[in-house]
């Protein structure tokens, strides 16, 4: 179960959701703050993370 758990995590970390399109991308949280990572559909850095819906 743990391990479960903890890949479900490592799975969902590092993915965001453009705020605009919705199309998921996966990159580190640190270039999302950073403002480094554009979402390749919509060109929009808003983004959430993936678990809040
Ligand atoms: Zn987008």
């Amino acid at each position: 179960m743990a391990k479960i758990q903890e890949a479900t995590t490592r799975l969902f970390k590092n993915v965001f959701v453009c705020k605009k399109c919705h199309t998921k991308i996966r990159a580190k949280q640190l270039k999302i703050l950073e403002g480094k990572v554009k979402c390749r559909k919509c060109g929009r850095k808003a983004f959430r993370p993936l678990k809040k819906k």
